[in-house]
C-alpha cells in the first residue's frame, strides 16, 4: 500500500454515518462499502432508516423557521461560504483522497481536483449572490414592483458516486446561499468525501440546524427523503430511474425539481479538423474519470474519408492506456466503482456481438494477475465498431471506459445520428470550419456543445440536458433561481384609485 494510501485510510472511520444536527447518527443496517482497487471491504457504513430522515427533515425546517440562516444578512452568508471554501481548500487532499478509496477514481488526476472545484462552488455562489441585484418594474403608473428572491425551504439533494464531494458542493453552495435548509443524501457506494464536507460546512459556520446528511441506500434513505411532505425542493444527480421515482414523487406534492441525469453523448470528428488534437479529445472524453462521466463522449461519429486511421489510433492508444490503483500517480483509468458496475460494463460487449456489432480491443476484466490489483473492478480500455445507431451500446448509458465508433458520410448525417438518443446531456464537435461548427452546434440537441474541446464547465453557464438528460438547469445564476422562489411586491405611491365597492 502506498504512504499515500496509508494516510487516507488512517483519515477514514470503520463505519461512516449519517450526521443530524452536528451528531453522527444512523439506525438502520450496517452495510458493507468496499475499494474497488482490490474488492476488499473498505469500511461499514450505518445506514439512516426512515426515523433518522425524519428527523433530519424536521429538525431542518424547524432550522429554516427559526431563521439564523434563512433571514441571516447576506453578508454574513457571504462570510461563511467563503470560510467553507478556505477549509476545504485547505482539506483538499482529504477529501480528494476520501473520494477516491470508496470508488476508485484516480486521485492524481480526478478526485483531488473535484476537491478544488468544490471550493470554487462555495467561492463563486458566495460572490454571486452579493452582485446579483433583484428587480424594480415601473410599468404601472405611480407604482413600483418589487422582484425579490425568498429561500425556499428544505431542499432535498440527492448525489452519485461519480463526483462525491464536487456534486455535493455544486448543489450545497447554491441552496445555501439562497438561504435554504439542505439536507444531503450522497451515492451509499462513496459515503466519506461528503461526510467529512458536511463536517468542515458545520465547522465553518453553516448553523447545524440547517444542514444535515442522511447516509443510505437509494431505495431505504434516499426513498424516503424523496416522499417526506416537509421537503419542498428537490436536487437530483443520478440515473434516469431512479430520476423518474423522485421527480413523479416531487411533483405529487407540487416540490421544485431538477434532474441532471445520464447522458449517451456523441463526439463527432470532421475530416478538416486538427486530426491530432482530436484523437486526444475523444481519448479524454471517454476515458477521463474511468469512462464513469456522465457527459463521456460514448459514441465517435467519424467521417468516412478518415475513418479507417482515426479508428486504429484510437484503439492503438486505448490499448496503450495504463491501468492502475487509484493513487498510482502514472495510472490513467482506475477500477470501476463495484462489482455490479464491473458486469454491467462487460455485458455490453456481450450485447455488442449478438447484435451485429464488432468489438475493436477490450470488453474484458483486466487480468492483472499476481499484483494485489488482480481482484480489483478492473476493465480494459474498451473500443467497439457499430454498423449503426440502434445497437444497445449506442442507445444505453453504459458508464464505463467503453467507446463506440459509428462512420457518417455528411453533415446532416452526423447531426441526425447524434440526435437519434433519448438523452441529450453533451456533444463534441471536431472541426476547423467555423461555419460548420455554428452550423452543427445549432441542430444539435443537446445542453452543452463543445467545439474542439473536451468537457469544460464555465461557472457562468446553465449545466443540464434536453430529455432524458434532465429537468432544469444548475450553475451560474440558473441555480440561484431554482433555489429560491420568485415574489412579486407591489408598491402604489402618491395616492391610489379604487372604485368604491358596496358603497351606492
Ligand atoms: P443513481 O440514480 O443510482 O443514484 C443517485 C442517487 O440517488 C444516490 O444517492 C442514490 O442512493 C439515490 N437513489 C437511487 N435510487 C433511488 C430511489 N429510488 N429513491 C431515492 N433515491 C434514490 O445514480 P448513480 O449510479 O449513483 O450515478 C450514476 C448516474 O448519475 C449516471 O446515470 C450519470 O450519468 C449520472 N450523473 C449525471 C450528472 C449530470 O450532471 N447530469 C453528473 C454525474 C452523474
Amino acid at each position: 500500500m502506498s504512504e499515500l494510501e496509508a494516510r487516507f485510510r488512517e483519515l477514514a472511520p470503520a463505519t461512516s454515518r449519517s450526521l443530524i444536527q452536528g451528531e453522527p447518527c444512523g439506525g438502520g443496517e450496517l452495510l458493507p462499502v468496499w475499494h474497488p482497487d482490490t474488492g476488499q471491504p473498505l469500511l461499514e457504513l450505518q445506514e439512516a432508516d426512515a426515523g433518522d430522515v425524519q428527523r433530519a427533515v424536521a429538525a431542518a425546517r424547524e432550522g429554516f423557521e427559526a431563521g439564523s440562516w434563512s433571514r441571516a444578512p447576506l453578508l454574513e452568508r457571504q462570510q461563511v461560504l467563503q470560510r467553507v471554501a478556505e477549509l476545504i481548500e485547505n482539506h483538499a487532499d482529504e477529501l480528494g483522497g476520501l473520494d477516491s478509496l470508496s470508488t476508485g477514481l484516480l486521485y492524481h488526476r480526478s478526485t483531488r481536483r473535484q476537491a478544488i472545484s468544490a471550493a470554487a462552488w462555495f467561492r463563486y455562489y458566495a460572490e454571486l449572490i452579493g452582485s446579483t441585484g433583484e428587480s424594480l418594474f415601473r410599468q404601472l403608473p405611480d407604482t413600483h414592483t418589487l422582484v425579490t428572491r425568498e429561500p425556499v425551504g428544505v431542499a432535498g439533494l440527492f448525489t452519485p458516486w461519480n463526483i462525491p464531494v464536487m456534486g455535493a458542493a455544486l448543489k450545497l453552495a447554491g441552496a445555501l446561499a439562497m438561504g435554504n435548509s439542505c439536507v444531503l443524501k450522497p451515492s451509499e457506494l462513496s459515503p466519506l468525501g461528503p461526510e467529512r464536507l458536511v463536517q468542515l460546512l458545520l465547522e465553518a459556520g453553516i448553523p447545524e440546524e440547517v444542514l444535515h446528511l442522511v447516509n443510505g441506500r437509494g431505495t431505504v434513505t434516499g426513498a424516503a427523503l424523496a416522499a417526506h411532505p416537509d421537503v419542498s425542493l428537490v436536487s437530483f444527480t443520478g440515473g434516469e430511474t431512479a430520476g423518474a421515482a423522485i421527480a413523479s414523487q416531487a411533483a405529487s406534492r407540487f416540490a421544485k425539481t431538477t434532474m441532471e441525469l445520464g447522458g449517451k453523448s456523441a463526439n463527432i470528428i470532421f475530416p478538416d479538423a486538427d486530426l491530432d488534437l482530436a484523437l486526444d479529445g475523444a481519448l479524454a472524453a471517454i476515458y477521463s474519470n474511468n469512462g464513469e462521466a456522465c457527459l463521456a463522449g460514448s459514441r465517435i461519429l467519424v467521417h468516412r474519408k478518415i475513418a479507417d486511421r482515426f479508428i486504429a489510433d484510437f484503439v492503438d492508444r486505448a490499448r496503450a492506456l495504463k491501468l492502475g490503483g487509484c493513487f498510482d500517480d502514472e495510472a490513467e483509468l482506475g477500477p470501476q466503482v463495484s462489482s455490479q458496475q464491473l458486469a454491467r460494463v462487460l455485458s455490453f460487449a456481450d450485447q455488442l456481438q449478438e447484435e451485429g456489432g464488432e468489438l475493436l480491443t477490450g470488453g474484458r476484466r483486466a487480468d492483472l494477475a499476481g499484483d494485489k490489483l488482480a481482484d480489483g473492478y478492473f476493465v480494459l480500455p474498451t473500443v467497439a465498431f457499430a454498423p449503426n445507431n440502434s445497437l444497445s451500446v449506442c442507445q444505453e448509458e453504459i458508464f464505463g471506459p467503453f467507446a463506440t465508433f459509428l462512420i457518417f458520410d455528411d453533415d446532416e448525417q452526423a447531426v441526425q445520428i447524434a440526435n437519434d438518443t433519448r438523452f441529450g446531456l453533451a456533444a463534441y464537435v471536431w472541426t476547423g470550419n467555423l461555419d460548420r461548427a455554428l452550423k452543427v452546434s445549432q441542430a444539435l440537441r443537446s445542453g452543452t456543445v463543445l467545439i474542439n474541446t473536451p468537457m469544460q464547465r464555465e461557472r457562468n453557464a446553465p449545466f443540464g440536458g434536453y430529455g432524458h438528460s434532465g429537468v432544469d438547469r444548475e450553475g451560474g445564476r440558473w441555480s440561484l433561481d431554482f433555489y429560491s422562489e420568485a415574489k412579486t411586491t407591489v408598491i402604489p405611491f402618491g395616492g391610489t384609485t379604487i372604485p368604491k365597492m358596496g358603497k351606492a
